[in-house]
């Protein structure tokens, strides 16, 4: 056959308007593919919602639920505690909220003026159970349907139920100190352990007839000790190290922590190793009675033998943090993350030790918000590695200016 210029000009047009059909036709299947993928996941990702766990109903268990039930994904809150709600909400102890955690905490509605507590320095002191009290009452307002178990001990019992719940989880371990949620849902209960560089004791005096009313805390610094009644003269010296002391808790309970840099001075080594109860004994009398509030009746010496507990020695203050604080169990679509004393403390009592649970808290928005939407297994990791790389954070702030803030300062 023959072709002469004119058809073979027709025949490249033809495939070549062939071809661009072609062209247009795939493109076109693949812009509505990806439309519709990316409509399809916009759907999915506003229809996608969470169910929170939380084990133990301290202050930062409930701080985590008040977090919790205000992100709108979050459709279901159970919280399990071990402990009925009259004794929740009538612990004792006082606790100091830090000024930038009180703002943090007006954000998500915490009413300071309808909490009974003092203020000082833009700190805020109050009684553990009026906070846990006041979250307790405020919870069930939000659009989260809340479900509080108290007398429920969390254990390997309680999986099932957790299992059961459809759609995906998120499980707070907020168990504190000696709480084990966090093994029996695999994660590892190894710690790291972390020097402050200091040395500290502490006391607690306890009267049954005082009341509750917070107090603000008192701090002295550079407090010299004469311990020449107890050891050798040949352990005084020039360069004597100096302490700081905290008065803090209420009336009823006072505690008294002591702290002093890490050094190997004569009187350091010597409150570290001389197992003399009474010398321990005699310097947090004299410490309460030369530095109390004025209006604090003094304490006498046999008041303190049967009524103050107190460290015999000097200890090294050190910060215990849980080296897995979080994981994605991908069988029943489950992450589990550790917050507050579960986490991390200190082995001291600071008088301020609840700031160090709350700071970490201010990641669990963000971290709420992307696991909810989390549908690979890069955006899964990448959100377990921003909770982790958080907690790290919160440490490694600790260990730099956390005992200088609360008690050095
Ligand atoms: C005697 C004492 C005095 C203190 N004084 C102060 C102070 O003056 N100032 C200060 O800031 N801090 C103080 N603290 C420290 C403070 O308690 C903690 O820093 C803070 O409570 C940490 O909160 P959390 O919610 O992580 O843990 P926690 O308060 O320990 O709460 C854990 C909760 O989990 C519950 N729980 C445990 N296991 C289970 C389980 N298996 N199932 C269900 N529930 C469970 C417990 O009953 C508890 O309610 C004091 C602590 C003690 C013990």
């Amino acid at each position: 056959m023959r072709c002469n210029s004119d058809d073979l000009a027709h025949y490249m047009q033809a495939s070549y308007s062939h071809a661009s059909m072609h062209i247009f036709i795939t493109l076109s299947a693949v812009a509505v593919f990806i439309g519709t993928r990316h409509v399809f996941s916009k759907i999915r990702n506003e229809m996608a919602n969470l169910t929170v766990i939380i084990i133990g109903a301290g202050p930062i268990g409930l701080t985590s639920a008040l977090i919790a039930v205000q992100c709108k994904r979050v459709h279901r809150l159970v919280i399990f505690e071990e402990e009925n709600r009259s004794r929740v909400e009538n612990r004792s102890y006082q606790i100091t909220i830090q000024p930038s955690l009180v703002s943090f905490l007006r954000g998500y509605g915490v009413d300071f003026d309808n909490l009974e507590g003092e203020w000082q320095d833009g700190c805020f002191y109050t009684r553990v159970g009026v906070y846990l009290e006041y979250i307790i009452h405020v919870l069930p307002l939000y659009r989260a349907e809340t479900d509080i178990k108290f007398g429920t001990k969390f254990s390997r019992d309680c999986i099932d139920t957790i299992d059961v719940m459809s759609g995906r989880k998120l499980v707070l371990c907020c168990d504190g100190r000696t709480g084990l949620a966090g093994q029996i849902l695999g994660l590892s209960d190894e710690c790291a352990y972390h020097s402050t560089a200091s040395f500290g004791a502490l006391a607690a005096i306890e009267r049954s007839s005082q009341t509750l009313v917070p107090k603000p805390e008192i701090r002295v610094h550079n407090i010299g000790f004469d311990l020449s009644a107890y050891v050798s003269s040949e352990l005084e010296e020039k360069s004597k190290s100096t302490f700081s002391l905290k008065i803090f808790g209420n009336s009823r309970c006072r505690f008294l922590a002591l702290a002093v840099k890490k050094s190997d001075t004569k009187i350091v080594k010597a409150m570290k190793t001389v197992l003399d109860k009474s010398m321990m004994r005699n310097i947090f009398l004299k410490c309460f009675n030369t530095y109390k509030r004025p209006e604090e009746t003094s304490i006498s010496d046999s008041f303190c033998l049967n009524n103050m507990k107190f460290s015999p020695r000097l200890f090294e203050i050190r910060l215990s943090q849980k080296t897995e604080t979080a994981a994605y169990i991908s069988d029943c679509d489950t992450f589990v993350i550790t917050e507050g004393d579960a986490s991390r403390s200190f082995n001291f009592n600071t008088g301020m030790d609840i700031n160090l649970g709350l700071k970490s808290l201010s990641s669990l928005k963000p971290f709420i918000e992307r696991i909810t939407v989390a549908e690979t297994e890069y955006n899964i990791m990448s959100s377990l590695i921003y909770k982790m790389e958080h907690s790290d954070r919160i440490c490694k702030y600790f260990l730099k200016y956390g005992l200088k803030e609360y008690l050095f300062m």
